[in-house]
């Protein structure tokens, strides 16, 4: 038995998402709010300091997701 494995061309589309996975980012080269602190915020870092001075109450696990 033989197959054909011929593919119509209007059939195949090549599809480029645009958009990658939905990773939250943020705005790059902030820095840590607190006075004289200069340390560059991470773009995954939602918060307003630097890990080092974020309340640890605040730090909130990256992997806590439910679906
Ligand atoms: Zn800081």
């Amino acid at each position: 038995m033989q197959l054909s494995v011929e593919l119509d061309p209007t059939s195949v589309r090549t599809e480029t998402p645009q958009d990658g996975p939905p990773v939250p980012r943020f705005d790059e080269g902030r820095v840590c709010e607190v006075a004289g602190c200069w340390t560059v915020l991470s773009v995954y870092n939602d918060g307003e300091r630097c890990w080092s001075h974020r309340p640890m109450e605040r730090v909130t696990p990256l992997r806590n997701h439910r679906r």
